[in-house]
Order: structure tokens, then C-alpha cells, then sequence
């Protein structure tokens, strides 16, 4: 059987997933991360409650470890269509990233923009956010996304259902193509298809 310690993370990854009591990977961990890890793009075909914020949180987690943050110029985005969702992202973080000196914003609607823009100005690693707000922060000058090294877009066929594609594809341009891509969807209809060719 697979560990979490087969997967190619590092001794501080491991000893966070250990605390939270996890001692096997789900198999969307165990055929993700290793690959996430050699820094390829991800397709990952995954439902809530399969483990996928693992998945994606831990390699971000490590290819995040070496560099350091810059004010306005997140180095990772992680898309999510709701607030609920991106709070638990932000949860799921918090609790992976403990011994790694890595700090997130939460850009999410119907909050104050002003808390944002100042943890924005201070400089953060991961910002877990909504398309909208993030679009929104991006034409008022808050934030550059041309230091993204690494883009995840969770629960893509809800942000279909909700509208958000366009944003999503703006936000793409918006990043350097040189960027990692992960991209989670629980079904893959033809618009999702397209978005992914
Ligand atoms: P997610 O699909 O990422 O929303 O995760 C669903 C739930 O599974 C969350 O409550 C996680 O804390 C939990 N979980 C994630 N990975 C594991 C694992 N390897 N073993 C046991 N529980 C896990």
C-alpha cells in the first residue's frame, strides 16, 4: 500500500499530514502529488470528500517552500466558486503549511476590500480566492498575477454552472504560460473539455 512518505514530500509536509491523523493517501493523493511534484500540469477528475485539497495543498505547499513572497505579486492562486469552499482551503492550508513560513489571503465577495488590499501590500504566497473578487482587485491595480507559478482551478464544473468560465479564461491569460496548472472538475462536460484543451 501506498504511504504518504512514497510521495516525494519533505520531512515537514509529512510530520504536518501525520498531526491531522491521515495516515494513508486517498487514491486522488497518491496519483496526484507524485506528478504535481515533478511540476507537470494535473487534470484531476475528483469529487468533494475524495481528499483533492490535499492533493493540490501539499505540492503547492513544496514548490512554494524555497522562494519568498512580494507585495501585490502572488507566487500561487487557488480558485474556488464559493466561499464555503475557498474557507476550507484556507483551513486545509493553514493546517499543511504549519511548519513552512508561507502566508495566504482569502479574496473572497461580500467582505471589506480594505483588509485585502493590506494583506495584499504586505506581500502574500497563496491567494484562495473567487474569480469575481479576484478580477475585481486585479483592475483596481491591488495585485499582479504575472509571478503565478503555480494555478489551481477547483470544482471547475460548478464554476460552470455558476458562470465563471469567462473569468477563468481571463484569469489564464492573466498568468504566465509558464505557469503549473491543477485543474479539478467532478464531471467534465464539453465546455470544461474545451477550457482544459
Ligand atoms: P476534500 O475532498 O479535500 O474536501 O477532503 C475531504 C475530507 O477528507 C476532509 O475532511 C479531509 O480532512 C479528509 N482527508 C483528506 N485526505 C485524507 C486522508 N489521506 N486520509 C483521511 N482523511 C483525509
Amino acid at each position: 500500500m501506498t504511504k504518504f512518505s512514497d510521495l516525494g514530500l519533505s520531512e515537514q509536509v509529512l510530520k504536518a499530514v501525520a498531526e491531522t491523523g491521515y495516515d494513508t493517501p486517498t487514491p486522488i493523493q497518491e496519483q496526484a502529488i507524485p506528478v504535481a511534484m515533478t511540476g507537470l500540469d494535473i487534470l484531476g477528475i475528483a469529487q468533494t470528500g475524495t481528499g483533492k485539497t490535499a492533493a493540490f495543498t501539499l505540492p503547492m505547499i513544496e514548490k512554494l517552500a524555497a522562494g519568498r513572497s512580494r507585495a501585490r505579486m502572488p507566487r500561487a492562486i487557488v480558485l474556488e466558486p464559493t466561499r464555503e469552499l475557498a474557507d476550507q482551503v484556507a483551513e486545509a492550508f493553514e493546517k499543511y503549511a504549519k511548519y513552512h513560513k508561507l502566508n495566504w489571503a482569502l479574496l473572497i465577495g461580500g467582505v471589506s476590500m480594505a483588509d485585502q488590499v493590506a494583506k495584499l501590500d504586505k506581500g502574500v504566497d497563496v491567494l484562495i480566492a473567487t474569480p469575481g473578487r479576484l478580477l475585481d482587485l486585479f483592475e483596481r491595480s491591488k495585485v499582479m498575477l504575472n509571478g503565478v507559478t503555480m494555478m489551481v482551478v477547483d470544482e471547475a464544473d460548478r464554476m460552470l454552472d455558476m458562470g465563471f468560465i469567462p473569468d477563468i479564461e481571463r484569469i489564464f491569460k492573466l498568468t504566465p504560460p509558464t505557469r503549473q496548472t491543477l485543474f479539478f472538475s467532478a464531471t467534465m462536460p464539453p465546455e470544461i473539455t474545451r477550457l482544459t484543451e
